[in-house]
């Protein structure tokens, strides 16, 4: 069962520090060779709620509950509604199967993300936080796609081609931060097949049902290819898409998505490899499950003489580990929130941190 720590362990400084993100901790927090610390994370951005309990060297626990939209995409308030009512019993699986670890603190997505899971995660947070009275760490959630990333597949300084339903970044750390070197102009790649996938009659996630008519075709449809200067943009090629349904078959039309939109996506990855000169690209998301996706990046970094890596499919898509060991990297280098500065940023942006850890 899962230990609380005495209470005069983790108490605040008497005199408070000026209001900050970057809290001061009592000297106990700051790392030292003998510490192992122990962190709960919680994930809840959209549709998948989960917690891990990480250590620097292991996952110690991890249990998920996925909210499954009963029609259409994901509603935030019925996915907000889901996870308010899983929270409880997610959080006490993972503590369940963590042995009889001491938490030695929690970290929650604090962003990007829907507005009501977010909230819905925050409020759990900062409550377990305060009953346990240890820190409360706020992670930016795709710098926990990296971190996680680089800490499974023991990389140090990879480029990551992050993929996911409302994400889609080219991301790399140069000068203290984790910088975006291309984006999406407007909806993420896999919002993009999401909303292709429903025109078509499938259900959510239509992703991978794209990537299974896909292996049917038998012909490449021209469809618009936007790439400007390192940015992509996706829907006007969703509207194309959708309109090639009236004179395609559909698995023809599958293929072309997804051959243009994956490359647009890596002739951006190939050209921040390029301009970086680093050696190593990191897939991270949810498409990031797609064989033709991953195939065509190996290619490219075949090509260019670069290691590609593709963490353990559970460290993919979105995890609580993810953000229990950025919490655990952020806390370990002196970061944690005051509850009064812990709202949630629905559009926080990874090159907003200043990234203490490294
Ligand atoms: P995430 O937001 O990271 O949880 O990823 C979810 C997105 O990944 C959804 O938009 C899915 O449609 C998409 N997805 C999942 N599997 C695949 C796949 N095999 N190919 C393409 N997209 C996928
Ligand atoms: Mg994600």
């Amino acid at each position: 069962m899962i230990g609380i720590r005495p209470l005069n362990r983790r108490k605040p400084q008497a005199q408070a520090p000026e209001r900050s993100r970057h809290l001061y901790l009592p000297p106990a927090y700051h790392k030292t060779e003998a510490m192992h610390r122990t962190i709960l994370g919680i994930e809840g951005t959209a549709w998948n709620l989960s917690a891990g309990i990480v250590t620097e060297e292991d996952v110690l626990a991890e249990a998920t509950a996925t909210y499954q939209p009963e029609t259409g995409g994901i509603h935030p308030r019925e996915a907000a509604q889901h996870h308010a009512a899983n929270i409880a019993s997610v959080i006490r699986k993972a503590i369940g199967s963590a042995g009889d670890a001491q938490i030695d603190g929690i970290a929650f997505s604090q962003g990007p993300g829907m507005g009501p899971c977010l909230r819905t995660v925050a409020t759990a947070a900062r409550a377990l936080a305060l009953s346990l009275d240890v820190p409360l760490v706020g992670v930016n959630h795709c710098i926990a796609h990296l971190e996680v990333g680089r800490w499974q597949c023991g990389i140090d300084d990879p480029v990551m081609l992050y993929v996911s339903g409302a994400n889609s970044q080219v991301l790399a750390y140069r000068g203290g931060r984790y910088r975006i070197f291309g984006e999406t102009l407007d909806i993420g790649i896999g919002n993009a097949f999401d909303k292709f996938a429903r025109h078509a009659g499938f259900s959510h996630p239509g992703g991978p049902k794209i990537e299974s008519e896909a292996f049917a075709a038998k012909e490449y449809i021209p469809l618009p290819y936007v790439v400007k200067g390192m940015d992509f943009s996706f829907s006007g090629l969703t509207t194309a898409a959708k309109e090639a349904l009236k004179n395609h078959p559909l698995a023809d039309v599958c293929f072309s998505l997804q051959e243009t939109a994956f490359a647009m996506l890596v002739e951006v990855t190939e050209r921040a490899v390029a301009h970086t000169g680093k050696n190593d690209v990191l897939l991270a998301g949810g498409v990031g499950a797609n064989m033709r996706l991953r195939g065509m990046l190996e290619i490219m970094c075949e090509e260019r003489g670069a290691r590609f890596h593709v963490p353990e499919k559970r460290f993919m898509g979105d995890n609580g580990v993810m953000i229990a060991y950025t919490g655990l990297l952020m806390l370990e280098s002196g970061e944690s929130l005051q509850i009064e500065d812990s709202m949630v940023i629905p559009n926080f942006r990874p090159d907003h941190v200043d990234v203490t850890w490294r």
